[in-house]
């Protein structure tokens, strides 16, 4: 299916007085696999917010499955970098994924049978289903990854938003939320997500290259050429031509 997923005229981003992202025309194709790369602050993070309609663009337009991201909510599901569930809430890892139902069932909408199944089908999928009576705090940082991802695959959508899915994450963790990432795709559904790998960004079918601004946005090629990427990542001359190396997960955090 060809077409758009989100189209962003002269989009401005930001939260209250900050500006993150300064105007740029941005789009993203639908059924595709898009990466968005970037540095630390770049305003990835940013961006995705605003494709999952959960902060308003300050300025320009931004058209999410052809209306309102906002409108748009309940397609899209939204695997954030960072979630806190409040302290002193033990949440197990089978509630956390049944969450992912909520915006599907209604949040006091019955749990049915079609549900219970959808929770089991996709912990086995992300290979959570032993740890289901664990608490989230007693996971490791690729375990909690994975119920996260489980978490948003649970929600019926159409697109998966995902932040950082693989950064810093153990071998096995990373492999099967990349087989995810992949299989989304293949089963023509629109997957974007975050990344500081450039290697990452080379596979995938569409990149949107960030730095306070969307610098350049296309197929692979044609957008992590060393110009872009310099001008990006603000180095200087590159002493050896084609070895660029930008990547530093560990650094994030
Ligand atoms: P990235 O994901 O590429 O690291 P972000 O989108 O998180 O970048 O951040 C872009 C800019 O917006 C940064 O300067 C950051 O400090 C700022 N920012 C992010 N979140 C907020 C917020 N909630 N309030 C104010 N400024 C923010
Ligand atoms: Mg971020």
């Amino acid at each position: 299916m060809s077409g758009n997923f989100a189209v962003g005229k002269q989009l401005q981003l930001g939260y209250e007085r900050v500006v993150a992202v300064r105007p740029s025309d941005v789009s993203i194709p639908q059924g595709k696999l898009t990466a968005i790369i970037g540095p630390n602050g770049s305003g990835k993070s940013t961006l995705l917010h605003a494709l999952g309609g959960l902060i308003e663009p300050q300025s320009g337009e931004l058209s999410v499955l052809g209306g309102t991201a906002l409108a748009s909510r309940r397609r899209v599901s939204y695997v954030m970098q960072s979630v806190t569930y409040p302290e002193g809430v033990p949440l197990s890892v089978r509630e956390v994924v049944h969450m992912g139902r909520y915006p599907s069932t209604g949040w006091f909408g019955r749990f049915r049978a079609g549900d219970r199944h959808r929770v089991e089908e996709v912990m086995e999928r992300l290979n959570v289903t032993a740890l289901a009576r664990r608490h989230l705090d007693e996971l490791s940082g690729g375990q909690r990854q994975r119920v996260y991802v489980a978490q948003g695959m649970a929600q019926d959508h159409d697109v998966l938003l995902l932040d950082e899915p693989l950064t810093g994450l153990d071998i096995v963790s990373a492999r099967i939320i990349d087989e995810i990432i992949h299989d989304e795709t293949h089963a023509g559904r629109t997957v974007v997500h975050t990344t500081h790998d450039l290697d990452e960004a080379r596979a995938a079918d569409h990149v949107v290259l960030m730095a306070g601004r969307v610098v350049a946005y296309g197929p692979p090629a044609q957008v992590l050429t060393e110009a872009n990427l310099r001008e990006a990542y603000n180095l200087g001359e590159l002493h050896e031509p084609g070895g660029i190396f930008i990547d530093s997960p560990r650094e994030e955090c």
